[in-house]
């Protein structure tokens, strides 16, 4: 690991002031960015610690909820009013790492992760997410695990986290400060496609921080579940996920909403194709129907092709269990 400058700002400002110097970034549980400085794919030349910032609150209102950037990812995964009004959050949270990292990893670390591709993280091989304009090995390598929508030739990593899946099915927005003032983003336009630029993850600009997520609590928030499927039964990160909301009104869909996970470059979300469900039966014909528009644009390798009649199956599978709910 190569040396770094650590800064303890005591308030917002100090942090975004200290964020705002060359090659700065924020850290505070420490899961993801830590690991990836020990590997040497990152290395920040200061960390931020922005643990003391008061972000640390889940703030209930009228119909919606608000959940500070540094909340661990196990105290929302078990508030009530998560847990209640927006179960697929805390499926997602549970379905993710080991209870001892959700303790320490924070919800807008989560959002930040970077990918599990086995080539980003050794620094040995092409890889143009961390070396732009490297080459992707996974292209011609080992890409079972690899997405099999929003790709580019540029790169095919899958992005990891299970909460931003939820948060995409719930239309939550990103809350973002730097020196410049605050500014919101719908999660959807949060992440960034890879196209030719795939070391550019987020909108996230240089000096910003997340600072919290707030999500809209509807009545479909309220049916939202959250469907993983991974190799091993636990600390595993998903080969296909769901996230499905649905509600159902005189037989047929009044709404819906559906984000998949283990299988796009982003967190991945067809509102065309889901509007193909309003207004008909919640049934197999129709669900089969959506899976047809959804993966019209899925481009698979030999080795990954399997995802897709795995992801129907969970689709399937999400979609009764958010209309049973
Ligand atoms: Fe790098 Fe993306 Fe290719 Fe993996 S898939 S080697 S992260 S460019």
């Amino acid at each position: 690991m190569r040396p770094f400058d650590l800064i303890r700002p005591e308030s917002l400002d100090e942090a975004l002031k200290a964020l705002a110097l060359p090659g700065a970034r924020a850290v505070a549980g420490g899961t993801n960015l830590v690991d990836l400085m020990k590997l040497s794919v990152e290395a920040p030349a200061a960390l931020v610690d922005i643990r003391r910032l008061p972000l640390h609150e889940i703030s209930l209102g009228a119909d919606t909820v608000v959940m500070g950037a540094l909340v661990a990812n196990s105290a929302a995964a078990a508030d009530p009013a998560i847990v209640l009004q927006a179960p697929a959050i805390s499926e997602a949270l549970l379905s993710g790492a080991s209870g001892q990292i959700r303790n320490a990893a924070t919800l807008g670390g989560n959002l930040l992760q970077r990918t599990r591709c086995g080539y980003f993280r050794a620094a040995d091989w092409a890889c143009g997410k961390r070396e732009p304009g490297s080459g992707c090995a996974a292209a011609t390598g080992i890409n079972a695990g690899h997405a099999v929508l929003g790709t580019s030739p540029h790169c095919m990593a899958v992005h990891p986290s299970d909460l931003a899946v939820a948060l995409l099915a719930l239309d939550a927005t990103v809350h973002l400060r730097s020196r410049d003032g605050a500014r919101r983003i719908p999660l959807g336009d949060f992440y960034r496609l890879p196209a030719d630029t795939p070391h550019i993850e987020t909108a996230l600009a240089s000096g910003e921080l997340v600072t919290a997520i707030e999500v809209p609590l509807t009545a479909p928030a309220k049916t939202s579940r959250y469907l993983k499927l991974r190799g091993r039964a636990s600390y595993e990160f998903a080969t296909a996920s769901v996230a499905a909301a649905v509600l159902v009104e005189h037989g047929v869909v009044a709404e819906v909403a559906i984000a998949l996970g283990g299988v796009g470059t982003v967190p991945w979300r067809d509102r065309a194709a889901e509007a193909q469900l309003v207004g008909r039966p919640l049934s197999a014909p129709s669900i089969e129907a959506f899976c047809d528009a959804l993966l019209a644009g899925a481009v698979t390798t030999p080795a990954n092709a399997y995802k897709l009649p795995l992801l129907r199956g969970a689709i399937h599978r999400a979609l009764e269990r958010s209309a049973t709910s």
